[in-house]
């Protein structure tokens, strides 16, 4: 494909969508504000459960579904491609669990080995003329990217709190969950319990009180954790979309530029399906100019 294709934001979207250009033989640079994908892909917790997330019958449901029949291969592919494991397992055929940080290295690890470019840059704004497509993958800031001509779609912060124990390997067995509050073991022995959600911008603040209570709903849920210790607290930002029921993914009509942001609760388990769409459609869009 001709020219480069700038994409802004290195979380798991951003990445996952870099690295199925370049396996198309693109040429692609990653902007990153942060510690890339350092935001919401490293600190969700790496369900995935279209059946327990979505209502029945929604789009959204069916595109939680196409991921999840996607996700084999996905991580079969990368792992070929990095040797890194990503801690991917199946309970059933629509539920599992991965690790997002080991998802991100391998991400970045396969990116890089293609000759992605990645910088850390805050991108304020873009002129998509200077490039052969713009993505806009900056999570819960995308709508702060200014991109002449185009108003992108508004997104908000929802801010989660996180608590990790570290246990015995496989003492949890598969994911446990009731409303709000879920489990899920990593093959390491780390436990993972969350979670809340709070609309009040980008506050930072880890709060202990509302770690405590994560703490209590997950002791109801697997007992052996009422008399532990909490090894780690953490937040992150899910991005929802202001309007919509799901994901804002493709192109802005009359533009190269597309979007690739809103995935709220459900980016981890979102990541093959966005990856595959974006690339695909900004490929065939490439090859009919
Ligand atoms: C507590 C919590 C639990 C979760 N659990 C799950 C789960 O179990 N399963 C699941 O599927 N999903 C889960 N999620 C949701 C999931 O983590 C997100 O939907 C997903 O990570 C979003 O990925 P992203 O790449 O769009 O955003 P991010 O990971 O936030 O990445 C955006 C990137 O853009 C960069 N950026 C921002 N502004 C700019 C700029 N101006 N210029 C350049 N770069 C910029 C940031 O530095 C960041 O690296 C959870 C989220 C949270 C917070």
């Amino acid at each position: 494909m001709p020219g480069e294709v700038l994409i802004v934001g290195g979380g798991l979207i951003g990445s996952s969508i870099a690295w199925r250009l370049a396996q198309k033989g693109a040429r692609v640079i990653i902007s990153d504000a942060g510690t890339l994908g350092g935001e919401a892909s490293s600190a969700g917790a790496g369900m995935l459960s279209p059946n327990a997330e979505f209502d029945k019958s929604s789009a959204s449901r069916d595109l939680g579904l196409e991921s999840m029949r996607l996700y084999p291969s996905f991580v079969e592919e990368l792992q070929a491609e990095t040797g890194i494991d990503v801690d991917f397992r199946l309970f059933s055929p629509h539920d599992g669990i991965v690790d997002p940080g080991a998802l991100l290295r391998a991400l970045h690890c396969a990116c890089e080995s293609r000759n992605v470019r990645i910088i850390r840059e805050h991108v304020t704004s873009v002129e998509p003329r200077d490039h052969s497509a713009v993505v806009i993958a900056a999570g819960a800031w995308s709508e702060r990217v200014r991109v002449p001509n185009v108003t992108l779609p508004a997104v908000v912060p929802i801010k989660g709190h996180l608590i990790g124990f570290q246990l015995e390997p496989g003492a949890l067995g598969p994911t446990r969950r009731l409303g709000e509050t879920y489990v899920l073991q990593r093959s390491s022995g780390f436990l993972i319990a969350g979670s809340n959600e709070q609309d009040i911008g980008f506050d930072r603040t880890v709060d202990p009180a509302i770690c405590e209570d994560i703490h209590r709903r997950a002791a109801r849920l697997f007992p052996l954790l009422e008399n532990a210790t909490p090894v780690q607290r953490w937040i992150g930002f899910r991005p929802r979309p202001v309007e919509g029921d799901g994901p804002h993914i493709g192109r802005v009509a009359g533009s190269n530029v597309w979007l690739a942001y809103g995935h709220y609760r459900n980016g981890i388990l979102l990541t093959p399906v966005t990856a595959q769409r974006v690339a695909d459609e900004i490929q065939a869009t490439q090859a009919s100019a």
